[in-house]
């Protein structure tokens, strides 16, 4: 379950009017976080899109780019004290379809209620966007007025899929 204060944005959550199921997996439904909700949180990880395992297990990042990220964090001595939330609320389908919606509002709108939500109740001391459309979706929110009060560092840092994913699109850096 989600602790009370996330209630209202697992309830409100964008359909197919914000998320056109020619270029998202509506169907697989929207997959919202991994990690803890509950003020502790000090490292915020903004990912791109869910894939099959996270449509399974129903938390991002925890296929193959998720345990690469749980490697990055234990570099770090980071194993409990983390969020991650996507870019995108659902599974990105073809090519380009996640760059079509890169500067969408309303897509922008609901995962700004999340970031101010979460910049608000935990102590975030770092933000890392894995890729180009995770760090658009940072500065986005970096404009706003949560994002620009949020002191915690940045780094924007390669999609840890990307040698993968480049093979097949070339853009997924
Ligand atoms: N799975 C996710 O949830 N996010 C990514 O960026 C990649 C895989």
């Amino acid at each position: 379950g989600y602790p009370r204060a996330f209630h209202s944005l697992v309830r409100t959550f964008p359909r197919p009017e914000t998320y056109p199921p020619a270029d998202f997996r509506v169907e697989w439904g929207p997959i919202f976080h991994r990690g803890r909700l509950d003020g502790t949180a000090r490292v915020l990880i903004l990912g791109q899109d869910p894939a099959t395992h996270e449509a399974i297990v129903r938390r991002i990042l925890v296929g193959e780019a998720g345990q690469r990220v749980q490697g990055l964090l234990a570099k770090l001595g980071i194993d409990q004290s983390y969020v991650m939330l996507d870019t995108f609320l659902y599974s990105v389908f073809g090519q380009g379809g996640g760059a079509r919606h890169k500067d969408d509002p309303a897509i922008a709108s609901y995962r700004h209620k999340w970031l101010d939500k979460l910049a608000a109740t935990s102590p975030l001391e770092a933000i890392v966007a894995l890729g180009g459309l995770a760090e658009a979706a940072y500065q986005q929110w970096r404009a706003a007025p949560a994002g620009q009060a949020c002191t915690a560092a940045h780094i924007h840092s390669t999609h840890p899929t990307c040698p993968e994913s480049a093979s097949a699109d070339g853009k997924k850096a």
